[in-house]
């Protein structure tokens, strides 16, 4: 296709005129991989065209939320009933009650929890709340753990365990983080250190406990062990942040997951985002009723939304849920999940080309390492040369990747076995010639 008749380089240039770098969230520019972002005209099942017409399998879906893959019957005539009735009140509506059931009858770690429009408000809200029902200003978070973009999140590690972080976007005061204490993700020595140090001044310590946001790397069980121990008998809060992975990884979140390996284990609070929404802005934030009891109107913590519990946001969250509670659902992701994973590591071990993956469920990484990274100076140690060859490979291929190497991927109900085994083919090729730089 000729420059002038490539209508996403056109949409390109013109969304560059009118919106920061054209777009609205940094990561669709493509800018890590080089390039033209492709605009989405529309989506069905697992796929979506762009501007040219060009089909691609979509291992994005939203970053998540379209577990159903796009335009899910159920879900369309859910969103479709709601917008007759109404789109917005402003005062409450019984749909709100029924998706909050829903989700604490799924997540039996909550027992209230609070609807929000998105994953970095519910984050954000989390840790005031937390700081407000323990009366502490510090917080935990970990290197390479993303939990949206409110400003006392936007940190990296300062240059101690006693010292606290350092802005890592312009427009943040180094004293709006200074009570945020950035640690390495699976370092048991270093947290217990931290602990040690002032850990009856934490607040909350909050993690991804499967980070997506360092593409796929676990919390190893001992280390989620730990944490959990040090929280309780500090008083600190364990969040987990399970914007991605809840309703994604299995029904129950990450923490059912780790429940399995750690008898009786429960965070003390959960954010959600994503899945929750079926793909309308909607996130959530819950814990237990005397954690929850301070927020306002109850208690003193201010938190509050026009849009939150949108009435067609919770129909659309509501008719995901609906469907992925089906018996199977889980067992049927993640061996298509497993099945794809499998199927790029055998291909570039075919070619010789250095690489592994993991999944859980629907959420899945790969890495062009020899072993799977435990923390984020070893995801940054991926040949990002060679990724973008692999991204600009299957993209060209008509297969849909995350355009950064530190992003999860996401597979949903409505890719077939033909879909990953096209997935495959396309990666091998693209293996052949990585296998000759
Ligand atoms: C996506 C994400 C967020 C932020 O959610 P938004 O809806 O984009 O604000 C927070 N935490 C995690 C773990 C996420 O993956």
């Amino acid at each position: 296709m000729t420059l002038n008749s490539d209508h996403n380089t056109l949409l390109f240039e013109r969304a560059k005129r009118v919106i920061p770098g054209g777009v609205n969230s940094p990561v669709r520019a493509f800018k890590a991989v080089g390039g033209i972002p492709r605009f989405v005209k529309r989506a069905h099942g697992a796929y979506f065209w762009d501007a040219n017409e060009q089909r691609y399998i979509d291992f994005i879906g939203s970053w998540g939320p379209m577990i159903l893959g796009h335009g899910h019957p159920a879900v369309v005539k859910a969103v479709q009933d709601a917008v007759l009735e109404g789109f917005s009140y402003g005062a409450p509506t019984e749909r709100e009650i029924e998706l909050a059931e829903e989700i604490l009858r799924l997540v039996p770690s909550m027992d209230m929890v609070r609807l929000v429009s998105s994953g970095t408000e519910a984050a954000m809200s989390v840790i005031r709340l937390a700081r407000g029902a323990t009366g502490r200003s510090k917080f935990i978070k970990f290197e390479g753990c993303y939990h949206g973009h409110a400003d006392a999140l936007l940190v990296k590690a300062g240059s101690g365990l006693a010292t606290f972080g350092n802005p890592t976007s312009a427009g943040v005061p180094p004293e709006v983080v200074q009570h945020t204490l950035v640690l390495e993700y699976n370092n048991i020595e270093q947290l217990e250190a931290a602990f040690a140090l002032q850990g009856d001044q934490i607040a909350c310590l909050m993690m991804e406990p499967i980070c997506g946001n360092m593409n796929f790397v676990r919390a190893s069980v001992p280390f989620v062990k730990r944490c959990r121990e040090l929280c309780t008998q500090y008083g600190t809060l364990l969040v987990f942040d399970e914007v991605m992975t809840g309703f994604r990884v299995a029904l129950g979140g990450a923490q059912s997951v780790y429940a399995k390996q750690i008898p009786g284990f429960e965070p003390d609070m959960t954010v959600m985002g994503k899945v929750i929404g079926g793909g309308m802005p909607l996130a959530a934030f819950g814990a237990k009723r005397s954690v929850m009891e301070h927020l306002a109107p109850l208690g003193a913590v201010y938190q509050a939304g026009t849009l939150s519990g949108n009435p067609v946001a919770t129909a659309c969250g509501l008719a995901t849920l609906r469907q992925i509670s089906k018996p199977g659902f889980y067992e049927d992701l993640g061996r298509k999940t497993r099945s794809l994973i499998n199927g790029l590591t055998q291909a570039a071990d075919g070619e010789g080309v250095a690489f592994c993956g993991d999944s859980e469920g629907g959420m899945f990484g790969f890495f062009l390492l020899a072993a799977l990274p435990q923390n984020y100076s070893q995801v940054m140690k991926s040949n990002s040369d060679h990724f973008n060859l692999l991204f600009h490979g299957l993209l060209d291929r008509g297969v849909y990747i995350a355009p950064a190497l530190y992003e999860a991927g996401f597979v949903s109900a409505a890719h077939t076995d033909a879909d990953i085994a096209a997935t495959v083919q396309a990666a091998h090729e693209v293996f052949r010639l990585l296998s000759k730089q």
